[in-house]
């Protein structure tokens, strides 16, 4: 094989010469990757996936790259030359890492034994939200740009981002978006009932294009709002709302990019590990946007055994893998349609992060597993995507109506128990990993991070095989500290300002504020949307 660069894009064939993006509800497709970025969600209700998933044939030669070198050779076996030439992909890439602290974006830390710890916060908002989020507010203002060429006053493209958020997507979108031309950002959020870094985090971005909502209501109030306002005709006529929830392709992708970099990171550190190895990822999950990343970057190749799955109590996916059965409710076999489940809330824990009903993005996994359940079949490519779009446009019917689907069939949940395990932790055992890791290690722990950790010492107690296991750490200490403090109040070497504190947060809650107060009514936030953009466009 040759030199860097061009052996990747070569060895992987037709598919670098044109991606085309389809919907899981099998609807539409034929989509570019600007198309799927700047929509968001498909016209079917679906969501994007490629239409053939690139095989990297020769992944092993990518072990020395550094994460921005790396990431271009990911990225462009899923984007078309002709649509971002490379030149200017290299610069959106190294554009989105340059805010990372990190020398190394996102560094592996052997914690003991077979276990490292992925850390994945050393970006501009402390969580791991970050590495996809700044590559995306990249992504909108270089196709902006495009756009925008020659163009000048009501001519220009405008795009109206809006999206909900309990905490960490808010101020990662915001950090990403800030300061971008023709972008406007509104993050509703549920007025005082985030935590107060984050609130600091999200309203001191004093940015004109930027605008905190704080809404009185909970966050499924903001969530439905943002719903509604992208159903509605009357704002879609006059704004173009761009979405930047974990649906949205382009953050699914930034993200398949760590998988393969910690995974030569441990390979370059422990020399009893040789490329070509297995290794299990253990992965803290709430919309399973990040665990998908991870699957992508196996079914491109990469040898993984198994994917940890490790929700909190929240656990409609440790449900689905130990039953095949997907509900949001538990033993819900007869409930009536009428209630469909709905009352069925989220139950608040101490990773507020994970704490979901359903995964958004568990929709793309169970179109890879009906597509594998039709290729059984025998028949051509073109059917067996059919099935696949048919078989998951029922199964999220019935979630819809019923509250739930399954059991699944035999075939298919041993078709997915082939690639993940999974791990349901309690708040009570969270607490207690990360008292042991502080006072066995030194190592804080943030809740969701530790709840991935402890799913990843069941693991390695279960398995016989000294199988290396990567559990990703999704955010820092400092970002959750009242659970973090819980955790750790009672040792005596613990002080949260030292130990814990980044210069970054001291003094934040102190600085000057923006945000705008709204009652629970979609039609006000409409209208605030729209007279605030206007100013914006005016000024
Ligand atoms: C968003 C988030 C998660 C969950 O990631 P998904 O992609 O939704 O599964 C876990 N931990 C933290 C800190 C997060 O912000």
């Amino acid at each position: 094989m040759a030199a860097n660069g061009l052996p990747a894009r070569a060895s992987a064939g037709t598919h670098t010469l044109s991606q085309r993006y389809l919907s899981t509800r099998g609807e539409d497709n034929d989509f570019s990757f600007e198309d799927v970025v700047l929509k968001g969600l498909a016209s079917d209700g679906g969501l994007y996936i490629p239409e053939e998933v690139p095989k990297a044939t020769d992944w092993q030669q990518w072990k020395d790259l550094s994460f921005n070198d790396l990431a271009y050779e990911v990225m462009s076996l899923y984007i078309s030359p002709s649509e971002i030439p490379p030149a200017d992909l290299k610069d959106i890439i190294a554009r989105s890492y340059s805010t990372f602290r990190s020398a190394e974006t996102t560094p592996l830390v052997h914690l003991k034994d077979n276990l490292w710890l992925l850390e994945l916060f050393h970006g501009p908002t402390f969580a791991f939200k970050d590495v996809a989020l700044q590559f995306l507010g990249n992504l909108f203002e270089y196709f902006l740009i495009r756009k925008n060429e020659g163009k000048t006053g009501t001519d220009r493209h405008h795009l109206t981002v809006v999206g909900a958020t309990s905490g960490d997507t808010g101020s990662a979108a915001i950090y990403g978006l800030r300061g971008k031309k023709d972008v406007s950002v509104f993050i509703l959020h549920p007025k005082g009932r985030v935590s107060p870094i984050q609130e600091a985090q999200m309203t001191t971005v004093l940015d004109s294009n930027v605008h905190n909502l704080a809404v009185t209501g909970t966050f499924d109030d903001c969530q439905d709002i943002v719903k509604v306002l992208f159903a509605d005709p009357e704002i879609n006529k006059t704004h173009n709302l761009g979405a930047v929830n974990s649906i949205n392709w382009a953050r699914i992708l930034a993200q398949i990019v760590y998988y393969f970099y910690s995974y030569f990171s441990l390979a370059k550190s422990n020399p009893s590990f040789s490329v070509g190895d297995k290794v299990r990822f253990v992965v803290p999950t709430g919309n399973f946007g990040d665990v998908l990343a991870g699957y992508f970057a196996y079914r491109m190749g990469l040898p993984v055994d198994k994917f940890v799955v490790a929700t909190n109590e929240n656990d409609i996916l440790d449900r689905f893998f130990k039953t095949g059965r997907y509900e949001k409710k538990p033993m819900i076999t007869a409930a009536p349609a009428a209630t469909g489940g709905e009352d069925a809330g989220v139950k608040e824990t101490l990773s507020p992060a994970m704490d979901i009903l359903v995964s958004s993005n568990f929709e793309r996994l169970l179109w890879f597993l009906a597509y594998e359940f039709a290729e059984t079949a025998g028949m051509d490519d073109e059917w067996n995507k059919k099935q696949a779009g048919q078989e998951v446009t029922q199964w999220l019917k019935d979630l819809k109506t019923k509250g739930g689907f399954g059991p699944v069939y035999q075939d298919v949940i041993s078709s997915a128990r082939r690639s993940f395990e999974s791990e349901r932790v309690s708040d009570a055992q969270t607490v207690d990993t990360i008292k042991g890791f502080y006072n066995n290690l030194q190592y804080v722990l943030d809740p969701h991070s530790a709840v991935g950790v402890t799913a990843s010492e069941r693991s390695i107690a279960r398995s016989d095989s000294k199988l290396p296991h990567i559990s990703l750490s999704t955010a820092h200490p400092a970002k959750f500290a009242g659970a973090v403090e819980l955790a750790l109040k009672e040792e005596p070497s613990f002080n949260f300002t030292e130990k814990v504190l980044p210069a970054e947060f001291v003094g934040l809650d102190k600085r000057e504020k923006r945000l705008t107060e709204v009652e629970n009514d979609w039609q006000k936030v409409r209208d605030i949307v729209r007279n605030l953009v206007d100013e914006e466009l005016k000024a």
